[in-house]
């Protein structure tokens, strides 16, 4: 199957680069944040302790967090338990949720399975933090997306800035290095770079410098 790995560190644009490359080779692209963001959202929902791994892992096993996915021309919407909940994942509640959830092997277990068989059915685009690793390891295509520290953390600054928030960009650098340990030091598959993985780092580089260099990636696997 041509699929498309992409991992990567928080704030590298990951989402946003993968939906432009996947729109321009015209295949869908699979955000798997969202599905542990819907997962945190479910946990949220049923009054559950997002540090209680235990009764995480019994509302999983009992079916209660089930995510789905489909497409709306082209663009994806991630359900959970039958719910459209594509709005309200993007909340600071919902990211914080997600990090939480997605320590949990039950969690990773029932997405990675899920991602695999969506993975399996069509040429796609993922975006992860393990799909080089875990998800996808015999993707013909597998890159590794990053930024330094600070240059994701002005990039937030300015989104949040055009929001109309004014946040300090310390708080926001301490934010980004905070996610960056949390999802790299977990025990259950943390965000590393696959040794077979190609780098694009974008400290330097605009959107369509980045989106080009992950085309050319992609061109010269598909030339050899
Ligand atoms: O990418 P996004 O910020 O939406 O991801 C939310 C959280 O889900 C991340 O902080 C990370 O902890 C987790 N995640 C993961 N594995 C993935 C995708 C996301 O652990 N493949």
């Amino acid at each position: 199957m041509l699929n498309i790995a992409i991992d990567g560190p928080v704030g590298a644009g990951k989402s946003t680069i993968a939906d432009e490359v996947a729109a321009r080779l015209h295949i869908l692209h699979l955000d798997t944040g969202a599905m542990y963001r819907a997962v945190g959202l479910a946990v949220m929902d049923a009054g559950l302790d997002i540090q209680d791994e235990a009764g995480v892992t019994a509302l999983c096993a009992a079916g209660r967090a089930h995510v789905d996915v489909r497409y709306q021309d082209g663009a994806q919407r991630t359900l959970v338990n039958g719910q459209d909940v594509t709005g309200r994942i993007r909340t600071q509640q919902a990211g914080t949720a997600a990090s939480a959830v997605s320590r949990y092997a039950a969690v990773r277990q029932m997405l990675v399975r899920r991602q695999q068989d969506i993975a399996a059915a069509q040429p796609m685009l993922l975006d992860g933090r393990d799909i080089c690793t875990v998800v996808l390891p015999n993707a013909p295509v597998k890159i590794y997306l990053t930024a330094s520290a600070e240059a994701r953390a002005r990039r937030r600054l300015r989104q949040l800035q055009e929001k109309g928030e004014s946040p300090s960009f310390e708080d926001i650098l301490r934010e980004v290095n905070a996610r960056d340990h949390q999802d790299m030091t977990r025990a259950v598959d943390p965000l590393r770079q696959a040794p077979d993985a190609q780098v694009v780092d974008s400290t330097n580089m605009n959107f369509e410098q980045t989106v080009q260099a992950i085309l050319d990636i992609v061109e010269a696997a598909h030339a050899e």
